[in-house]
């Protein structure tokens, strides 16, 4: 993993309101730290600065790994992962209880390679919504 200077982190986590970029999970909900994360990967060229630093849940960075694109699973065409930086979440996704709903080829394609909705996935934002800390504002 890539250093991301204390001063810098802190920035990303404040941007972020402690919001998982990703997914909508609040850190102040986990028992594990967020991550602060490469949009384009390092290895891909990515630079460790703020348009290309997003906050992430382990588990969407987990899956997210070095990932920067992926087939988008109703086409097959090749697309790009939600960019947080660039994009509005609620462009791309919506919630049906504690599934996010994709609305693009971009939501899509994040939401399979970063496994949004596997089930352990949804019953842990089902009950966080239950006690009113999902998602995340
Ligand atoms: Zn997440």
């Amino acid at each position: 993993m890539t250093y991301v200077p204390a001063k810098l982190r802190e920035l990303i986590i404040q941007r972020a309101g402690g919001c998982c970029e990703y997914c909508r999970v609040s850190q102040e909900s986990s028992d594990i730290s967020f991550q602060v994360e490469h949009i384009i990967a390092v290895s891909h060229g990515g630079k460790t600065v703020e348009n290309n630093l997003a906050l992430s849940c382990p588990r969407c960075n987990l899956f997210k790994g070095s990932n920067i694109a992926a087939a988008d699973p109703q086409t097959d065409e090749p697309t790009f992962l939600f960019h947080p930086r660039r994009q509005q979440w609620q462009d791309h996704f919506r919630l049906s209880g504690a599934i996010i709903e994709p609305l693009t080829s971009e939501g899509r394609a994040t939401v399979f390679v970063l496994h949004f909705n596997d089930q352990e996935r949804i019953d842990q934002r089902e009950l966080l919504l239950q006690f009113g800390q999902y998602p995340c504002a």
